[in-house]
């Protein structure tokens, strides 16, 4: 049978090697030639390219898919390693986890059970402890890997939750309607509350949906004006109002370098009062997890080791490909809270007889093997090397911060902790507000429709402002600086002409 042809196995070995070289020569000429972060090609006409495209009638060879995909999207992808991608937080890739990328492909092993994947458990398990022992967790620690930090976030507000429940139905000692009963959950999940700042990502709120909290259950603390850092004071008065209202705060959720900003919420003042107040700390740091291997700057970090859960998205500051995120915690039992014994999988006499699995832990069943990319990085440039890249990004931020600082024609939101950059273009004096919003936006979409930098947009006190995302150590100043003088021309042009572009908001 012809079809058996295409199966990835010994017989097929050779052609295997051939085709994923056919692959990789392609991305290698790619990367080697492509001149922008971006085609500014429209959605309208990328539309018609892969609509045009026959699904039924298949191509049959390897070369021939791979000259369609140039046109179908290898000529107008976003690419995160070109300088002048500076718009989110997506990193550009060190080699061996690209190499360790090829390996979880063609191997794929499933990290739910051990008869799926073997030592590939026990490799995620070591990474696992190498991170909490970066945080400094303490020996209890443990945690698993998740698709990304929205998962590793909901995945660490349900555990926040159990645990409430659970010390709840302990204090009230009243078996027949303890709170952790049916009736006692029904009565006590509307009062549950989490305090995070108005800046945290929005997955925290997404996260109350999902587990059935209350619509008004995340309750934003005010960050400081300067530095949009959470403001200790404001949080310590949130605590004590909801508990004069008879509010149970079931966790307070720390940013760890927030996403427009990059600001560290004080993770020491907030651990103090989670400890005065017997609450929950969880800590993200999706993007401002890279500190923890920074040669010098995992200062920027003291305090972490106090929480109870952590998020770390290595596809941030790890420079990984997508995905590879986990979430940490201190208590290693917490992770029960998520487990369920499925006769077919994982009975509880596997767990009895010390046969290792990761599926008790997780929220997922079926799960690539994403550790591989961190394991192949730690052992080919190990944990300094990461850091490096990320100190690099983080000084080159404060480098362009001067450079915005010093330039007239800008505004500039807030000096960055991490990688990021707040700044709008700035018109002259008695220009009407909502025009400077659409010249800022109006440079964007230019940049974006020209392909000479991709850059982001957000809001800031009710007004629009551009953003840089520095992952990338090779964007150098010139860069930045040549991105700003193209910004301040689409703006110009756009205020000479202002009714020439509608600028979708
Ligand atoms: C990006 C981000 C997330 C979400 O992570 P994903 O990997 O995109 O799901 C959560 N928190 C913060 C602070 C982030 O920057």
């Amino acid at each position: 049978m012809r079809s058996r042809s295409h199966l990835l196995n010994g017989a097929t070995a050779e052609r295997y090697h051939q085709d994923v070289s056919l692959a990789a020569a392609r991305i290698a000429r790619k990367l080697a030639t492509t001149d922008r972060p971006f085609s500014g090609a429209n959605p309208q006409e990328l539309a018609q390219v892969v609509d045009s495209v026959d699904l039924d009638t298949p191509l049959g060879d390897t070369a021939a898919a791979l000259d369609e995909l140039e046109r179908v999207y290898l000529r107008d992808a976003v690419y995160f390693h070109h300088p002048r991608y500076l718009a989110h937080l997506n990193c550009p890739l060190v080699l061996p986890a690209v190499v360790g990328e090829a390996v979880i492909a063609a191997v794929n092993s499933s990290m739910d059970t051990w008869d799926q994947s073997g030592g590939a458990t026990l490799m995620e398990r070591r990474l696992v402890d190498w991170t909490a022992a970066r945080i400094g967790l303490g020996t209890a620690a443990d945690g698993v890997f998740t698709s990304g930090g929205t998962q590793s976030n909901m995945h660490a507000m349900l555990l926040a939750r159990e645990e409430t429940l659970r010390l709840a139905a302990k204090k009230a000692r009243i078996p027949g309607d303890a709170p952790d009963s049916a009736a006692g959950r029904a009565e006590l999940l509307p009062t549950l509350r989490v305090l995070t700042s108005e800046i945290s990502h929005f997955s925290i709120e997404k996260s109350a949906r999902v587990l059935g909290l209350a619509p008004d259950a995340v309750i934003p603390v005010p960050v400081d004006a300067a530095t949009r850092r959470m403001r200790p004071d404001a949080l310590a008065h949130e605590l004590e109002r909801c508990t004069r209202a008879g509010k149970t705060v079931m966790a307070v959720v720390a940013t760890a370098g927030t996403t427009d900003f990059g600001s560290i919420d004080p993770l020491p003042r907030i651990a103090d009062l989670c400890e005065q107040y017997d609450t929950w700390l969880h800590v993200d740091a999706a993007y401002g997890c890279g500190l923890l291997v920074s040669p010098t700057r995992r200062h920027l970090l003291a305090g972490i080791e106090r929480a109870d859960s952590v998020t770390v998205d290595y596809h941030k500051s790890f420079f990984q490909p997508v995905s590879a995120s986990a979430i940490v915690v201190r208590d290693r039992t917490v992770l029960g809270h998520a487990t369920h014994h499925a006769d077919y999988l994982n009975p509880e006499w596997m767990a009895e007889k010390a046969i290792p699995n990761q599926v008790n832990k997780s929220l997922q069943t079926t799960r690539r093997f994403d550790a591989l990319k961190l394991w192949m990085t730690l052992r080919i440039m190990g944990p300094d090397a990461v850091g490096e890249l990320f100190d690099e990004v983080v000084d080159r931020a404060a480098q362009a911060w001067q450079l915005l600082q010093d330039d007239p024609r800008f505004d500039v939101a807030v000096r960055p902790e991490l990688s990021t950059l707040v700044f709008r273009y700035r018109p002259a004096p008695g220009t009407a507000a909502d025009l400077a919003d659409s010249a800022n936006l109006h440079a964007r979409e230019m940049l974006a429709a020209t392909g000479e930098a991709v850059i982001a947009s957000t809001v800031v006190d009710g007004r629009h402002w551009l953003k840089f995302t520095l992952l990338n150590p090779l964007t150098s100043l010139e860069d930045i600086s040549t991105t700003l003088d193209l910004v301040a021309q689409h703006a110009e042009r756009h205020l000479a002409v202002p009714g020439s572009t509608v600028v979708a908001t």
